[in-house]
């Protein structure tokens, strides 16, 4: 190979910490398309709920299967977000700080993010984004990542606190802290999953922010919006990592948890309201 190559190579080996093997075969994975539309996840959105928090995956590992995402940290610590490659980790109040690659998470969902339709809506709610996403997607029964550039007038939002020993995602939630921030300039990284999908993953829109300025984040609750850049990248394919953890392994995975998950990650645990 040319030297210019071999000097990119060893760079992005330096820089990533990855081998060199590992850099060609996701060079080579992207120059051949072979990663286009594949969700990776990390664990399920029932066992999350179960309160199986213990994280199972690096966020190196998170890296190597996408670069852009969400999910949260070990024990429940604070809301993940994945923009361009880079991760940050929203805590209380917002504040953003950014995760060692060590660092495991117990859920998450990545992608190699490449809009395949870009499109730009007027201002609005997050009802009318949703229902603007709900014309623009392809289908009820594909996954989709979504990203959303722009300025927001208002965004509620929360980020997960460090759960206590034996809670699970209602209890923990109960005390996350939730804020409200205006005029910021910045991204909503997010996902749709098909109703199908209810027992492994968020059914319906679940987005993360990150400010502009990559300082502020958290779990969106909420908005009201200027004219936002709207990127949809249709995923084609799921794989998911099942942690091996002790506590994922022993839990009782069986039961149906819409209800707690829904009212988990939706501005609706303040009033209790069911759907
Ligand atoms: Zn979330």
């Amino acid at each position: 190979m040319s030297e210019s190559v071999w000097q990119a190579l060893l760079y992005e080996s330096e820089r990533s910490g990855d081998s060199l093997s590992t850099v060609v075969d996701r060079a080579l994975s992207t120059a051949f398309d072979l990663e286009r539309h594949s969700l990776f996840q990390v664990s399920t959105s029932n066992a999350l709920v179960q309160g199986v928090f213990q994280g199972a995956v690096t966020i190196q590992d998170l890296k190597r299967n996408g670069d852009f995402g969400l999910g949260t940290f070990d024990g429940l610590d604070g809301e993940l977000v994945m923009l361009d490659g880079v991760c940050h980790r929203a805590t209380g109040g917002g504040l953003v700080t950014s995760p060692p690659d060590d660092a495991r998470v117990p859920f998450a969902v990545v992608t190699h993010f490449r809009p395949d339709l870009s499109l730009t809506i007027g201002p609005g709610s997050l009802g009318d984004l949703a229902a603007f996403l709900d014309g623009a997607r392809p289908s009820e029964n594909l996954f989709v990542g979504i990203r959303v550039d722009g300025r927001f007038g208002r965004l509620s939002m929360r980020a997960a606190c460090a759960a206590e020993a034996g809670e699970d995602l209602l209890e923990a939630t109960a005390h996350q802290s939730e804020f409200t921030v205006v005029d910021i300039d910045g991204t909503l990284v997010g996902f749709w999953a098909p109703l199908y999908a209810r027992a492994v993953n968020v059914p319906g829109y679940h987005f993360h922010f990150i400010s502009g300025d990559r300082g502020l984040g958290g779990h969106l609750l909420d908005m009201e919006a200027g004219p936002l850049e709207v990127g949809i990248h249709v995923e084609s394919e799921l794989h998911i990592a099942i942690p091996e953890t002790e506590e994922f392994l022993t839990a009782d995975l069986s039961g149906d948890h819409q209800e707690a998950l829904h009212q988990a990650e939706t501005a609706d645990h303040r009033t209790g309201a069911g759907s």
